[in-house]
């Protein structure tokens, strides 16, 4: 933090544990109140006292292609050290959190280079001088699935409108995170512009409710989400929230199921299933049920669970040892209620360490069940029926959620129609996958506001109207 490396405050550290070995992996200062107060501090001065603040967007920009490159040289350390930490398969690690970083930084980075800071309009007065300044000091906070990705999106808009930012990311993958330190100081950026904390939940408040702090960017449960947003609606304190998701695969009746199968690992399992756009609740054509069970049973029977780190496998371990129970827990709870299991339902039977969960899909499952509405995080799918495309919308409209989506479909249009009156941030036509350069971020109880895209810039830009003289106004 401030540019140089610090213990913490408290002399604690994290053990962060291989999710696949549950072997050590090292050991991370745990950050706390004081630690993140110091780091607050630094991103202050380096804002408010130190060259930062005054930086052009251009001067931004070109230190923000130098911290791309710095983020690329060590993508693949990234990559690997990211799939041991928290079990994302390598080759899509390496996607993810191996070169995404760079690109988003860069993509950021050309943005900054265009944009202009000012704006003069005629006014009833003379001439209104439009500023977009930068929001501040942010606070950004992720969670463990994506650990560089979700640091991204939030880091890359940051600076490029100029803003500081205190980065905490979760204990679970401290260790990745110090890659943006070391990249941002490699690049020349002041002390205090990139500052990193691993800590808790504590250490997540205290940044949260910091004085110091202009702008809060969370990404994280829902039940945080909402904690965090009543703090800083309390401050009066600007936040943006990527919360939870379950969101709906739509099969239509006319789908070809090849394409379905072949979208599935994207749409549905990504990740191990810990992805929060994800499509864990799959809707089919009553006449098609029986197909559409058999097609996902067969796809999610077909994935190789295993080390994350060998390139044959598609499916890794869950991040700890509490999240695989809570998995479970929510696979028991379905059984319970009665739900049929058409595979998996627990643990592998071929791993004696690691905290894997077999992929499992449910059918017979009705979307008021709380396997059909309580996010679960693991590689755990239903298949719900339904009679027609209207009742698929209002099924899939049927949730606290709104975050991610797909409908398939042998006709785009129809395919659009549908897409059109879901409820949700995002939605594909017969794939899923994000798009850097379009908004992401959800609805209802996912989210408030979004990242990617230039719309992010907007959440990390405070407007200022300076009301002059028609002397600036552009001549004509
Ligand atoms: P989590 O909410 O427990 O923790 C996320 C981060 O917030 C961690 O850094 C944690 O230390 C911190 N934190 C927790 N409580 C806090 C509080 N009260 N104040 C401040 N900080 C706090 O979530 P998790 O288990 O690490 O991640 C999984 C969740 O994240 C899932 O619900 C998933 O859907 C969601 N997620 C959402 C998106 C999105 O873009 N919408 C992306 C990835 C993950």
């Amino acid at each position: 933090m401030g540019g140089t490396w610090a213990e913490s405050a408290s002399g604690d550290s994290v053990d962060v544990i291989e999710a696949a070995t549950e072997e050590s992996l090292g050991r991370a200062a745990l950050g706390d109140a004081r630690d993140i107060d110091r780091a607050v501090r630094a991103a202050r001065a380096a804002l408010d006292d130190g060259p930062w603040g005054r930086t052009s967007p251009a001067e931004r920009a070109e230190l923000m292609f130098r911290f791309a490159d710095r983020l690329d040289a060590a993508a693949e350390d990234t990559a690997t050290l990211v799939s041991r930490e928290n079990g994302t398969p390598i080759a899509l690690s390496r996607v993810a959190n191996g070169i995404g970083p760079g690109e988003t930084v860069r993509m950021y980075a050309r943005l900054a280079a265009g944009l202009s800071t000012e704006e003069v309009r005629p006014s009833p007065h003379g001439a209104t001088i439009v500023r977009r300044e930068p929001a501040g000091v942010v606070g950004a906070i992720t969670p463990w699935n994506h650990p560089q990705t979700l640091a991204v999106m939030k880091i890359a808009p940051a600076l490029a409108m100029g803003c500081a930012v205190v980065l905490k990311p979760a204990p679970e993958t401290a260790l990745d995170a110090f890659v943006f330190g070391e990249a941002a100081a490699a690049a020349g950026f002041p002390g205090g512009v990139v500052n990193v904390v691993p800590g808790g939940r504590e250490a997540g408040a205290a940044l949260v409710s910091h004085p110091g702090v202009d702008k809060v960017a969370f990404t994280g449960s829902t039940a945080a989400g909402r904690a965090i947003g009543a703090e800083s609606g309390r401050l009066i304190r600007p936040c943006t929230l990527e919360l939870g998701g379950k969101s709906a695969s739509i099969v239509l009746d006319d789908a070809d199921l090849d394409v379905f199968t072949a979208g599935l690992g994207e749409s549905s399992f990504r990740n191990n299933g810990q992805t929060c756009a994800l499509q864990t609740r799959i809707l089919a054509p009553r006449r098609r049920y029986d197909e559409v069970v058999g097609a996902v049973g067969q796809f999610a029977r077909g994935l190789v669970v295993g080390d994350p780190l060998d390139e044959s496998v598609t499916c890794g371990p869950m991040v700890s040892a509490a999240h695989r129970d809570r998995v479970l827990a929510h696979i028991d709870g379905a059984l319970a209620g009665g739900a049929r299991l058409v595979t998996g339902g627990g643990r592998p039977g071929d791993r004696d360490r690691g905290w894997f969960v077999e992929p499992t899909v449910f059918a017979g499952v009705s979307n008021s069940d709380a396997i059909a509405r309580e996010e679960v995080f693991g590689p755990v799918v239903v298949v719900i029926p339904y009679d027609d495309d209207d009742e698929a919308v209002r099924i899939a409209n049927d949730s606290d959620y709104g975050l991610g989506g797909s409908v398939w479909t042998s006709d785009e249009a129809r395919g659009l129609d549908v897409a059109r009156r879901v409820r949700t941030g995002t939605i594909g036509i017969n794939y899923y996958a994000l798009d850097p350069g379009a908004p992401f971020g959800g609805m209802k109880a996912s989210g408030l506001g979004r990242e990617l895209g230039p719309e992010a810039l907007a959440a990390y830009t405070e407007y200022k109207s300076v009301y002059a003289s028609a002397r600036w106004l552009p001549e004509v």
